[in-house]
């Protein structure tokens, strides 16, 4: 029998028994035997039928921005016309007064955290759920991160865990806005405002995103950008830091730049590392940011359909974002509430996979604390001077934050990407609604 013919056969059927299955469905949904709502991985149908569409993410803007970049006598950043246009243009969207380029969104943080004066024994609040790079800048300051736990459904900073882990030597909050979901910077700023401490946005993860209708990294007191391959923009490699804040936005270009001021000389008053962008890469940027604004909203409006399309279902919390903001959905995550379903999230997991969903289990393996190099505190060749010193007793063996945790056990990923049609998203949805209900006590 053809392939055609057989498909036929089983959409005759599961409309023929469809009244039957609504009331297996209403008892459990156990006894649904039908192809159409049997699970793939039991060898019914798949739910999602459309494969996920990609699309390239460069092209024509980019190759006459290289063009023109390749008529200059000079590649490097400083008096660069790719930076100027850059700078430019990530000022349309993120109206900051100081910008300057770097190497990567790690450059980027170290620079801000070496800005706000961030040093020996200080103490940094910040995610335990983000990319290492978070922190690598605060280490490398000598400076100690204190990871805060998160929101259940949001899985950003809870400032009232926040506010609870702020010592006499807390110097700085670094928020991350994780996925691309906004943290609540209002409550994060009053919170920073009254214990004096520096706001860092780690909008690594947000290009595009809004809090309250304001552009992200507009907030918090400097703002922190990545342009690594798998960020919205990109030019392979690449970050962005930001302020308007005149004790800190002056001394960004120096500490991106060996220590010294170019534009006015005095010779080395500060001690930094070469963090610098080239112009071919800020030729990339400047192209890639033509483009920011048709690629957040896309993800945006993805992100909430999924939302839209899941959120009923018992068991299952979606991605939880304030509806007066913008999340740019770097991917999508969703929980599940383990007492609700008979099966493990793995399961759940195999299940989706096979519907043909592209759902993965979790973000990254442990929360960073959790990583060998934190439990053995073995930063620096193996030591960690702060703590050998006496300057800090924190043990990162035994640090917890339980809702961190329980969010990489019980969350799935979706990874959203601007070329998907709205027609993906919801069989993706439906494939979630599917599983959900086959596997619900
Ligand atoms: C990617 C990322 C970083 C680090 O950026 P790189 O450019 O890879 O150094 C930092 N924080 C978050 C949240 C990220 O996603």
């Amino acid at each position: 029998m053809s392939k055609k013919n057989s498909l036929s056969r089983r959409e005759f059927v599961a409309g023929a028994s469809s009244l039957v299955l609504a009331g297996a469905a209403a008892r459990g949904g156990e006894q649904a035997a039908s192809p159409a709502t049997a699970l793939a991985i039991q060898g019914g149908e798949k739910a999602v039928k459309a494969s996920a569409v990609s699309g390239p993410r460069w092209g024509d803007v980019e190759k006459k921005q290289l063009e023109a970049m390749l008529q200059q006598g000079s590649l490097f950043y400083w008096g660069g016309p790719q930076t100027k246009l850059l700078t430019e243009r990530f000022q349309e969207f993120c109206p900051l007064e100081h910008v300057q380029t770097c190497s990567s969104g790690t450059a980027a943080i170290h620079i801000a955290v070496a800005a706000a004066g961030i040093g020996l024994g200080d103490e940094v609040i910040t995610s335990p759920v983000t990319d290492i790079g978070t922190v690598i800048g605060v280490l490398y300051q000598q400076a100690v991160p204190v990871f805060a736990d998160l929101g259940a459904g949001t899985y950003n900073l809870d400032v009232a865990d926040v506010e609870r882990r702020i010592t006499p030597k807390t110097k700085a909050i670094i928020a991350v806005h994780l996925t691309g979901n906004p943290c609540d910077l209002n409550a994060l700023k009053a919170l920073a405002d009254r214990h004096n401490l520096v706001l860092i946005e780690d909008c690594a993860q947000a290009w595009g995103a809004r809090y309250r209708g304001k552009p992200i990294g507009t907030v918090g007191h400097l703002a922190c950008f990545s342009l690594q391959n798998s960020k919205h923009i990109t030019c392979g490699d690449g970050g962005v830091v930001a302020s308007s804040d005149e004790r800190f936005g002056p001394l960004l270009q120096k500490y991106g730049d060996k220590g010294g001021n170019r534009s006015k000389w005095g010779g080395f008053d500060a001690f930094a590392t070469n963090y610098r962008m080239s112009e071919p890469q800020a030729a990339v940027v400047a192209a890639q940011l033509t483009r920011l604004e048709e690629i957040a909203a896309k993800r945006a409006r993805l992100g909430n359909l999924l939302t839209e399309k899941i959120a009923d279902l018992p068991g299952i919390i979606p991605h939880q974002v304030h509806p007066e903001d913008r999340a740019v959905y770097w991917f999508y995550m969703f929980r599940m509430q383990p007492e609700g379903f008979r099966c493990g999230r793995s399961e759940f997991v195999r299940a989706l996979t096979a519907e043909g969903a592209p759902v993965r289990g979790g973000y990254i393996g442990v929360p960073l604390y959790g990583e060998p190099v934190f439990q053995k505190h073995a930063f620096f060749a193996g030591r960690w001077p702060v703590k050998e010193m006496g300057l800090t007793t924190m043990d990162f063996s035994k640090h917890k934050c339980p809702e961190a945790e329980a969010i990489l056990v019980t969350g799935m990923r979706v990874p959203v990407n601007e070329f998907w049609t709205e027609e993906y998203v919801l069989q993706v949805a439906a494939a979630i609604r599917k599983v959900a209900r086959h596997y619900a006590v």
